[in-house]
Parts: structure tokens; C-alpha cells; sequence
């Protein structure tokens, strides 16, 4: 049977495991650290840098096709795997994905709506964005931030030396604030051969930066519906995408925002488990495999949440829940802001 090959072992790559594994396939996990999540289900696990050549080299020869669970690989480590193997997500997504700025140019290219931004090289060009777009305003480290980590508000002008300096020279842009009704997302998903399958958007509510809560349905309009549907669609043909994608959507008055794409499984689609015959990860296996597409309708409503640090604590109620279905990542440690699973609640038949 077929290998497929995952970058990062966390949660994402523990599920996309075994969902591989459901339809027959083997994975082969490449991960540097050596006890991770995926590395505990997964029939292979490479442990090594992404700066190890050799080791990129023989993971790509073990397996038949590459994918991932985050989205900042080195570019020197997607070059030497796709020497030998598909990458599925394409590198086009990693790139528009990987900066805030690119990801934001191409959105507006492709004619959808971001919060408006800034580059921000400078502090005179804070100064001057901050003069322009007005306040609140958030100045984001462009590269690797997630959990709402390398982020900053701004409130007034004068606190612009002290948020730029705590971007520790990273380049940021600033964006301006989103006065937004609600937060949702829709999980979308590309195959092979062009076909494109939609979640229904679920509505997110975050807690200290960490996404805390999906609920399914979100409270949206059948139009808003369709516009999420389609913009997200737009987005997949337009990167001639393989494979599962978040977006993050703001809901505002005058229309749906983009926030960020994630080229992988999303957070923000775990209710898929409990909720659809063929959940985001099977969905994603299917896509980068080159099997046709399934079936991703909503059979249930759904409520997902993130046990984070503490909330582990609450694990024996939960498993004695009705109507609740536990997931937990094999992680031995519990660390305050750390995912350490997440339970989705069936609340109608
Ligand atoms: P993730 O873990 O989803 O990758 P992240 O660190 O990339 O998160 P963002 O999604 O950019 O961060 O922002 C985190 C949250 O902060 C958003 O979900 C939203 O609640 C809030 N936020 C971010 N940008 C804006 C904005 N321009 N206007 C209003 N709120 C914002
Ligand atoms: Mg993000
Ligand atoms: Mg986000």
C-alpha cells in the first residue's frame, strides 16, 4: 500500500495519521522532536531537523506523497522533498501563507476583503500607518505567529514605540481593527482532480488568543452561507489547491472579512469528527491521495472545545458526558495554554 508522509507531529499530524490509516494507507511522520503526538500513532517517525538534507531525502523516498500539519517549513527543506515527491498542498500555498503581507496581497489580488494593512519595515512607518488606518489597530509579526502569539494592540498613537519594540525586529505589518459581529470559519477542501467540498461554517470564539469554542451551525444568513462557500472556493481554484484549508472569517455589516488561510486541517474543523460521515482529516487524506472526495455534509449540530492547560482537570465529567465524544493528544505534560485535546458535544440529533 501507499505511504504518505506528514511534516510535524503534533495533533494535526496524530489525526491525519489515523485517518490514513483508516483508508489502508501507511504514514511516516517527520518531526524533530522525539515523543510527539503523531509520533505515537504513525507507522513511521523520522526524527530529525529541517535543515538535515539527507534525512529530508530518505523521508521523501519512503513515502509516495508529502503534506503537512503547519505551514512554516523552510523553503530549503520543501525544495529538496520536491525533488523527489508531490508536495499536496502546493508551495504556492505555503508561500501566500507563510507572510502576513503575501497572504494579504493575494487575497485583495484575488478581489476579497482584508482588514486593511501596512507594511511596517519602521517605526516611522507605524507612525504613519497608525496616522492612517487610526485606532485600535493590531501591529502582527508577519512570519510564525499563531495563538494570537507575536501580536500586539494598539490603542493610541503613543504606544507605538513600545508595540514596535516588542516585535524584537521581526517584520510586522498593521492592520486595522475589525469591528466584526462574530467570528467563523469554513473548512474547504480541493481533490485532484478540481472537485471542491465545503463544511458549513462554524462559529469560533477565542480565549487569550487560543481558539476556545466551535459551534455548528454559525448564526449566519443563507447569504453569508453562500459567500463563505465561494469566497473559500475562489481561493482554493485560484492556488490550484490539494488538499483540506482553513479560513478564517470575520462577519461584519458590510460583508465577510479575511483574516488568514491556514493550507492545512484547521482547529476550527475538528466538529467535523462527530458531525459528517467524512471528517477534515479523511477529507484531507483523500485530497493529497488522489482519491475522489467525500461526503461533508452536517448530520448534527455540534459544539467542539478545546481542553487547554487547566481544563484537563475536568476530564472525568467529561467522559462520563452524554452525547460527548473525547479526544486526547498523548501529550504527557499539561502546560497553561497548551491544546491538550478537545471534546465535541452533540447538542441535536
Ligand atoms: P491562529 O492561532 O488562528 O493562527 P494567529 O496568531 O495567526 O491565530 P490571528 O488569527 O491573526 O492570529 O488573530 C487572532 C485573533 O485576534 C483573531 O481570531 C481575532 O479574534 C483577533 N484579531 C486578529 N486580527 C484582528 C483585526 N484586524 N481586527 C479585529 N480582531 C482581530
Ligand atoms: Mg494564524
Ligand atoms: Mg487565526
Amino acid at each position: 500500500g501507499a505511504t504518505i508522509g506528514i511534516l510535524g507531529g503534533g495533533q494535526l499530524g496524530r489525526m491525519l495519521s489515523v485517518a490514513a490509516s483508516r483508508l489502508g494507507y501507511k504514514t511516516c511522520v517527520f518531526e524533530p522532536a522525539g515523543d510527539c503526538p503523531a509520533s505515537h500513532v504513525a507507522n513511521f517517525h523520522l526524527q530529525a531537523g529541517y535543515d538535515d538534507v539527507g534525512a529530508l531525502a530518505r523521508f521523501a523516498d519512503a513515502v509516495d506523497v508529502v503534506t503537512y500539519e503547519f505551514e512554516n517549513i523552510p523553503t530549503s527543506a520543501l525544495d529538496a522533498l520536491e525533488a523527489r515527491r508531490p508536495i499536496r498542498p502546493g508551495r504556492r500555498a505555503l508561500a501566500v501563507s507563510q507572510d502576513r503581507l503575501t497572504e494579504k496581497a493575494f487575497l485583495t489580488d484575488l478581489g476579497l476583503t482584508c482588514a486593511p494593512f501596512r507594511d511596517i519595515p519602521d517605526l516611522a512607518a507605524l507612525q504613519a500607518a497608525l496616522a492612517d488606518l487610526g485606532t485600535p489597530a493590531i501591529l502582527k509579526t508577519r512570519r510564525l505567529g499563531y495563538d494570537g502569539k507575536g501580536q500586539v494592540r494598539i490603542d493610541s498613537a503613543d504606544q507605538a514605540g513600545a508595540a514596535f519594540d516588542a516585535m524584537a525586529g521581526a517584520d510586522a505589518i498593521l492592520e486595522g481593527f475589525v469591528d466584526f459581529q462574530r467570528e467563523v470559519s469554513v473548512i474547504a477542501a480541493r481533490g485532484l482532480s478540481g472537485e471542491v467540498v465545503c463544511y458549513d461554517p462554524g462559529e469560533n470564539v477565542h480565549r487569550d488568543g487560543i481558539l476556545r469554542t466551535t459551534t455548528v451551525p454559525a448564526t449566519l444568513t443563507a447569504s453569508q452561507r453562500m459567500d463563505a462557500a465561494l469566497l473559500a472556493g475562489r481561493i482554493l481554484n485560484a492556488l490550484d489547491y490539494v488538499g483540506v484549508m482553513g479560513v478564517e472569517l470575520f462577519v461584519t455589516p458590510g460583508g465577510l472579512v479575511v483574516n488568514e488561510v491556514a493550507p492545512r486541517v484547521h482547529n476550527s474543523g475538528h466538529w467535523t469528527q462527530a458531525g459528517c460521515a467524512v471528517d477534515q482529516f479523511e477529507q484531507h487524506i483523500r485530497a493529497v491521495a488522489g482519491l475522489p472526495l467525500g461526503d461533508g455534509q452536517r448530520q448534527v449540530d455540534v459544539v467542539m472545545e478545546n481542553l487547554i492547560g487547566d481544563d484537563m482537570d475536568r476530564l472525568p465529567d467529561l467522559l462520563a458526558a452524554p452525547a460527548t465524544q473525547v479526544h486526547l493528544y498523548g501529550k504527557a505534560e499539561v502546560r497553561a495554554g497548551r491544546k491538550m485535546g478537545h471534546v465535541n458535544r452533540f447538542t441535536a440529533a
